[in-house]
């Protein structure tokens, strides 16, 4: 199974994604976490991207989808993986449809995870990762870049008809139940 998650800044798509690899036995990419382990790691990525993450910003479109795709390239993504965090623009999704193309694959599901606004920047702070972009002034860069950059990908897939909604409001239980209803009924 190919899936995205996906959802504004503090929605829970890393928490979910990584139950959803577990129940369903694929593995998690997240460039986030690439990104983070690249800048704790002192790598040249690490060292590229990381006033970027600082700031909240987006790593430029050519740099996330070159490392996607020779990630992807990695035979444990053969049968299936779960996207977290990408794509995250529109070039970046119709980039992603080429890699699949080439593949001939498709995608089987975008599960969008609808948080409240107002719930977000709480949830961001009171989860207490010590992420360096976890600050109120880079959580509200962060969710204006969403609402610019990222939202719109939400209508690039509708036109594919592969989204589904998922309330993303009630335990981490909760949710991940109406996410395991949703996926096996694809
Ligand atoms: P996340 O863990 O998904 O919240 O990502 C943390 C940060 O990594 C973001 O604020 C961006 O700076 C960067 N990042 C992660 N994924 C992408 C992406 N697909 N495109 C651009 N930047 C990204």
């Amino acid at each position: 199974m190919r899936i995205i998650i996906f959802g504004p800044p503090g929605a829970g798509k890393g928490t979910q994604a990584k139950l959803i690899s577990e129940e369903y036995g694929i593995p998690h990419l997240s460039t986030g976490e690439i990104f983070r382990s690249a800048i704790k790691n002192g790598t040249p990525l690490g060292k590229e991207v990381k006033s970027i993450l600082d700031a909240g910003d987006l790593v430029p479109d050519e740099k996330v989808v070159g490392l996607v795709e020779e990630e992807l390239k990695d035979e444990r993504y053969g049968d299936g993986y779960i996207l977290d965090g990408f794509p995250r623009t529109v070039p970046q999704a119709e980039a992603f449809d080429d890699i699949l193309d080439k593949k001939g694959k498709t995608l089987d599901a975008f599960l969008q995870l609808e948080v409240p606004q107002h719930e977000l920047v709480d949830r961001i702070l009171t989860r207490g990762e010590g992420r360096s972009d976890d600050t109120p002034e880079k959580i509200k860069n962060r969710l204006a870049v969403y609402r610019q950059e990222t939202e719109p990908v939400l209508n690039y897939y509708k036109k594919q008809d592969v989204v589904k909604h998922i309330d993303g409001v009630g335990s981490i239980e909760e949710i991940f139940g109406r996410i395991k209803k949703t996926l096996n009924n694809i």
